[in-house]
């Protein structure tokens, strides 16, 4: 996919500090850090969102994300790492190429995630959409 940014990256027709590679994955630095240090993990091939990517896939991806994490905590002395994966323009995904945001948190590093629990108008309510998620999950 030409127009796709991360396949330029893979391609090589767009340049990124490459942290890790193989014949299936890239890991590189997000040129715009919500804390310094912020990675991305992405397949090479081109798949939109989590779930049209394989299995098997998704399993290595996950093995990136977990080294990169591993490695901002011994490198960058990180004292936690937040995982972020959006799905879909709703969900805030601006390049639709499947990707982990890896980002190293810091103690007092001031970053605060927008994040408001709400609640369910009744137990009722939350196990019917249990039920409806357990009926639709595929083996
Ligand atoms: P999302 O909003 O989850 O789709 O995140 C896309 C991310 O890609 C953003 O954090 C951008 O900063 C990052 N990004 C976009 N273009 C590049 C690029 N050329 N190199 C590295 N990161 C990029
Ligand atoms: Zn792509």
């Amino acid at each position: 996919m030409n127009d796709c940014i991360f396949c330029r990256i893979v391609q090589g027709t767009v340049p990124s500090a490459k942290i890790y590679e193989d014949d299936a994955v890239l890991a590189f630095m997000d040129i715009g850090p919500i804390i310094k240090g912020h990675a991305l993990v992405i397949p090479k091939v081109h798949y939109a969102t989590l779930t049209d990517v394989p299995p098997d896939l998704a399993a290595r991806l996950i093995a990136v994300v977990q080294r990169v994490a591993a490695a901002q905590q011994t490198a960058l002395q990180a004292d936690g790492v937040n995982i972020h994966q959006s799905n879909g323009a709703c969900a805030g995904q601006v390049v639709p190429h499947v990707h982990f945001h890896v980002i190293p948190r810091f103690t007092n590093d001031g970053h605060r995630w927008n994040w408001a629990a709400t609640k369910y108008e009744a137990p009722a309510e939350m196990t019917a959409l249990a039920q409806r998620l357990r009926a639709a999950l595929i083996p």
